[in-house]
């Protein structure tokens, strides 16, 4: 089976601009290229796990998520990089009954793990929330990294406090997962 580090988007992969829908407006943030080698390198699978809640509260089309996405492969082409997975959650709960998918719910991760075959139990989770490594918690990862973003100094206690981990780059992180393994 297959071992992965799951990345929030926004705040993690690419800077947030608050429900980002325009391909133009993504840009990486520095030490995910480095950090996606990294992991490569070290045999984790790199998947994306973001809320989209804008799709549900009309705000854009799931259309424009894949877009981003294709965006973000297209950034990484020259750093020979590619992301293995994109998940998202398209819902809202001001718009319809709780799904099963938004985080801190864990239900992206188990759908990539049954399309990627991954053991949950031996990857990781990458957030610029608390939320974010809540999901990662729930989903059973082996422990979840609060990335340095525009949340940081609100979360970073909480984060501490709830026995997660910081990191200043996803560089950082897959630095720091090495470490602990040995
Ligand atoms: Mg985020
Ligand atoms: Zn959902």
């Amino acid at each position: 089976m297959n071992r992965a580090i799951f990345l929030d988007r926004d705040g993690v992969v690419n800077f947030d601009v608050r429900y980002c829908h325009e391909p133009e407006k993504i840009k990486l943030k520095p030490g995910f290229p480095e950090g996606l080698q990294a992991m490569h390198k070290a045999g984790f699978l790199a998947v994306v796990v973001t809320n989209q809640g804008g799709v549900a509260l009309g705000m854009y089309e799931a259309d424009a998520v894949h877009a981003c996405h294709r965006k973000l492969q297209e950034l990484l082409v020259p750093y020979g990089e590619k992301i293995d997975g994109f998940y998202f959650c398209p819902h809202h709960q001001k718009v319809q009954a709780d799904c099963s998918c938004r985080k801190p719910k864990p239900g992206m991760f188990f759908r990539a793990a049954r399309e990627l075959d991954i053991d949950i139990t031996r990857s990781y989770m990458v957030g610029d929330r608390i939320s974010d490594l809540e999901a990662g918690k729930n989903a059973g990862c082996v422990q979840g990294f609060l990335v340095d973003s525009f949340y940081y100094d609100t979360h970073a206690p909480k984060a501490v406090a709830a026995g997660f981990e910081t990191a200043s780059t996803v560089f950082d992180v897959v630095k720091k997962v090495l470490e602990r393994e040995g």
